[in-house]
């Protein structure tokens, strides 16, 4: 409380400027700014936020001042324009507006013509030498007065006006005459009192008081609420409400409204973009009740009004720095401004605009970079269904990986990737497998009814840049029927459907798709950032493909190439599988000299690409039984292999398979024998990924005279000594090799950190480690205490909902707990080794609120997705930018 009363409740217009907004609401603020740069605006006050702040949390009840208040601002405002509030001569007319911080457009209302009554509307229409005008007004604001503040339902007046209007033979209201607004006025008081049970007050002082009201209430209208949490708005800022002097653009033929942008707010084009309407007022010109005219043609109709507006757009642009979005009115050849804000924009038009602020000199380039979103660069990078599609969604599950893709249903990956070929294809399965890649390649989005964030299907999507929509709970999947079942509608194969997984809505039909958008523009942007970031940024990319496209996007290194991927591929599985089945050192070193060469060939592919570049290899880290076929199916198989009796020799090897998956089968897959663990047990693995690395780096150098920096990184070290034992086997492999070769190379041995004892203990850690890598997927789940497939299908969309939480720790890092963590982890870290070299390679590595946290916290790189490394480099220079302001 002692906060809201030192601040003021009513500030008179003249008194504030646009660093007010907080007290002023954006709108309030603007127009002060305005009336100070002397640009024509009609004169007023404003009833602060904290004014509505104390009213909400007083329950709705004022405070005890802020009547007197406003009635001391009305009387000073009737002084200065020399006019009074339902006076019988000279009546004053008001505006009431909403004005909140930030601009919620067309979420609360505004009351105009308030004043205007049986007792006044004479004399206006006399003074104005226009009855008709006055008449206008007045069942103008009959209607506002009583939808906004009285909350009468609007087709209430509208059907009034449509069946007047049917019975004068006329289309719009300006045909109407002055008798027949006159029965409208007495009609509309009529449907008014029959609605409510009473008359509509008629002293507009009182009706004033209600007004200022209603606005404060329209903060919490469920429309706002959702605005808010759409923007990420605060709920407790309240708004403004601003008290105007009332201009008429419906004063007759030399009067007119309209609306404008300084440039085109859907291409960012600097060109005359807005429209405009003579004789009318306020909302005439968006309710479509009439089609507004160009505002090129206002040149013609009030050439002395359009010269100062065309002026007025420039000096206001010139002024804020930005596009404007300016609202006007025109009275009797007088030009008013009643509105200008920083125009919303799509993401094409708010690049286009800072680069050319830029090159107009308005703009530095450091000034331009903050006035981007990344999120908009994230739009422009992948397709997106058409705006203006108009159509509900069917169904919806998680946005898992961003983009939208139209296709053909198909229910299996083999029909995915034999039908993929030809047409578009939308890949549906109840969950994907490592089986099922080869679909998921070709397809262009895939659905799945189960699964979280990090399903396989999700995760492999987003890598590949695959629109993805996880986890629809609400379809059901008939894989023998070959059906899709949504609610009541049945779907078969090849029909089309639409998936939007930057949404996780699901259309049931084909949409037009619009084309992601790396343009000039956006590669102007992003090449300023990378001359302001700190930050590196490197790319996760585990083949030869992905390694090249991350190199075309701009990737500094590679900070994460797992290795498992290449363990699925289906030609490697089989050796792979034998290897784990060894029940011996001899067998399991047979498979894996089987795996080598593959596993080098894969090397090779990267190591081309990343020429002169760091990659970092993560040695393998999932466990074993992810090789494996799953234990429910398999069993299965035994089973019916059983009961048909089929051949004896498939029934043993099935067994046998069964046999080695109940023995592998852990209770907590993500805590159990995986990374290093895995390492410790069998040397044999890292040894022979160790010699496929450096055969294939010294193989890439002999071949180009040039390889990539070969860096190895153990996964999911807890102790010290893990790493110091599995540095001993890599530096000895690495060493064996080069002496074989005669060659020598340097190969740095790092760790990931991901598991808090490892945060702790860093110091302990960092004494066998050349450089860190912060696992921050994992170290979320270790860090919380969370699984993440099991926690995105369960409470954590209903803690984010519920605003247990802020945001989904998996997708915005958690600042004070993980990121907590990660501090501790390189402060710990750099004591026992000053200058360590410290990387990210998590999906976090891509997102740019966890991004601005890594440059705070002195984090050397990041490492995403190559998909994400445009918003990644764009951030990273963001987050210089905001730690310097
Ligand atoms: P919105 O948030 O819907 O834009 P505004 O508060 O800006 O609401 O008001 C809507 C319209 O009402 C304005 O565009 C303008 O045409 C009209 N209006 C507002 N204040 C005045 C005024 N003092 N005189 C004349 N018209 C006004
Ligand atoms: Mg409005
Ligand atoms: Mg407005």
């Amino acid at each position: 409380m002692s906060e809201t009363t030192a601040t003021k409740f009513l500030y008179d217009m003249s008194e504030g400027d646009a660093s007010m907004k907080t007290i002023l609401g954006g709108k309030g603020a603007n127009l002060a700014e305005m009336k100070r740069l002397g640009i024509p605006v009609p004169d007023g006050f404003t009833v602060s936020t904290a004014a509505c702040v104390a009213t909400m949390e007083a329950g709705g009840r004022w405070p005890d001042d802020l009547w007197d208040d406003t009635g001391a601002a009305l009387t000073r405002l009737e002084e200065r324009t020399g006019r009074t509030l339902g006076g019988s001569t000279a009546p004053l007319l008001l505006s009431i507006r909403s004005g909140a911080v930030f601009s919620m457009p067309g979420m609360m209302d505004t009351i105009l013509n308030l004043g205007i009554s049986d007792d006044t509307v004479e004399v206006l229409g006399a003074e104005a030498d226009n009855p008709r005008f006055a008449w206008d007004s007045y069942r103008r604001f009959l209607q506002m007065y009583g939808e906004v503040v009285e909350g009468v339902a609007p087709h209430v007046y509208e059907d009034e006006l449509t069946s007047l209007k049917a019975r004068r033979g006329v289309a719009q209201d300006t045909d109407l005459s002055i008798e027949d607004l006159q029965e409208l006025v007495a009609t509309f008081k009529d449907v008014s009192r029959r609605e409510l049970g009473r008359d509509l007050p008629s002293d507009p002082r009182e009706q004033l008081r209600r007004a200022v009201d209603a606005v404060f209430s329209s903060w919490d209208t469920p429309r706002a609420r959702v605005y808010r949490k759409a923007h990420g708005i605060p709920d407790n800022l309240g708004t403004a409400v601003n008290v105007m002097q009332m201009v008429f653009g419906n004063r007759g033929e030399t009067s007119a409204t309209g609306v404008c942008f300084t440039r085109n707010p859907s291409t960012g084009a600097k060109e005359l973009y807005g429209e405009f309407l003579l004789n009318a007022q306020g909302e005439d010109v968006v309710s479509g009740i009439r089609t507004p005219r160009e505002l090129s043609e206002m040149e013609e109709v009030l050439p002395t009004a359009y010269a100062q507006l065309i002026q007025t757009m420039h000096d206001l642009e010139m002024h804020y720095k930005d596009m404007q979005d300016i609202e006007f009115t025109v009275e009797e050849g007088t030009l008013y401004l009643l509105q200008t804000r920083n125009g919303k924009r799509t993401a094409a038009a708010a690049l286009k605009v800072a680069r050319d602020m830029v090159e107009e000199g308005v703009l530095t380039r450091e000034e331009a970079l903050v006035r981007i979103e990344p999120a908009q660069l994230d739009q422009l990078l992948h397709p997106a269904i058409d705006p203006d599609h108009g159509r509900s969604p069917i169904t919806r599950g998680l946005p898992a990986s961003p983009g939208a893709a139209v296709g053909q249903l198909v229910f299996d990956a083999d029909t995915a990737a034999e039908r993929g070929v030809s047409e578009p294809v939308i890949l549906v399965r109840y969950e994907t497998t490592p089986d099922d890649i080869h679909g998921v390649i070709v397809a262009q989005g895939v659905l799945t009814a189960h699964g979280g964030m990090t399903s396989h299907a999700a995760v492999v999507a987003r890598g590949m840049g695959r629109p993805c929509v996880a986890g629809a709970q609400g379809i059901r999947i008939n894989t023998a029927e070959r059906t899709l079942t949504i609610g009541g509608t049945v779907f078969h194969e090849g029909d089309v459907i639409t998936l939007d997984g930057s949404t996780g809505d699901v259309y049931g039909e084909g949409l037009e798709l619009v084309p992601p958008q790396i343009n000039e523009d956006f590669s102007a942007i992003v090449g300023w950032a990378d001359e302001i970031r700190r930050l590196g940024v490197r790319a996760n990319a585990d083949t030869g493909e992905d390694a090249a496209k991350a190199r075309e996007l701009g990737a500094e290194g590679i900070g994460l190439c797992r290795t498992e991927h290449m363990f699925m591929a289906s030609d490697r599985l089989p050796a792979v599988r034998e290897m784990i089945l060894a029940d011996s050192e001899e067998a399991r070193a047979e498979a894996l000299a089987k795996i080598l060469p593959m596993q080098q060939e894969d090397f090779e592919a990267i190591f081309t690409q990343m020429r002169g570049l760091p990659v970092t290899v993560r040695l393998l880290d999932p466990p074993l039984h992810e090789f494996l076929p799953d234990l429910v199916e398999q069993s299965l198989l035994v089973q019916r292999l059983e009961l048909t009796g089929g051949d004896a020799d498939e029934l043993s090897s099935a067994r046998a398979l069964l046999g080695q998956v109940k023995r592998l089968h852990e209770q907590n897959p993500m805590l159990g024998t995986r990374g290093c663990r895995l390492a410790m047990l069998y040397p044999e693995i890292p040894e022979m990924q160790t010699r496929a690395i450096v055969r294939a780096a010294l193989a890439v150098r002999e071949r180009h005279g040039e390889t990539a920096g070969v860096e190895i990184m153990i996964p999911l070290v807890a102790f010290a000594k893990e790493l110091e034992v599995q540095r001993e086997v890599v530096e000895r492999t690495v060493a064996d090799e080069l002496a074989a070769a005669g060659e020598e190379l340097d190969v740095p041995i790092g760790t990931m950190i991901e598991l808090p004892r490892a945060v702790i203990v860093a110091d302990q850690i960092a004494a066998h480690a050349d450089f860190f890598s912060f696992g921050t997927n994992d170290l979320t789940q270790t860090g919380i205490g969370i699984s993440r497939d099991d926690a995105e299908g369960g409470f954590l969309s209903a803690y984010v909902s519920d605003e247990v939480i802020p945001s989904n720790p998996f997708e915005s890092i958690d600042r004070d707990g993980v990121g907590g963590l990660v501090q501790i982890g390189i402060e710990r870290g750099r004591a026992a080794k000053p200058g360590l070299k410290m990387g990210v390679c998590g999906e976090h590595g891509g997102d740019p609120d966890s991004i601005a946290l890594f440059e705070e916290l002195g984090i050397s790189y990041v490492s995403c997705s190559p998909f994400r490394l445009p918003i990644a480099r764009f951030a990273a220079a963001r987050a210089v930018l905001s730690t310097k302001k």
